[in-house]
């Protein structure tokens, strides 16, 4: 005997569910180097440039001792 539904499965159910799987624009953040939006932890594609430092980290606030 074939699986069958037990109860009608109305397209505007199905439809609601589908409509509360949006998409989400991507997280961007403009580069360090040539401060073109980029996706994070990714290399830019504007210049190549990989590594991205913190906003908030400070030159002369580096623990010393960390090679
Ligand atoms: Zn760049």
């Amino acid at each position: 005997m074939t699986p069958l539904p037990k109860k009608k499965h109305a397209k505007a159910r199905t439809r609601t569910r589908k409509a509360a799987i949006s998409f989400s624009p991507p997280t961007l953040v403009t580069c360090s180097n040539c401060k073109e939006l980029k996706v994070p932890h990714r290399a830019c594609p504007h210049c190549g440039f990989y590594k991205q430092e913190a906003k908030d980290k400070k030159e002369s606030a580096k623990p010393n001792g960390t090679e």
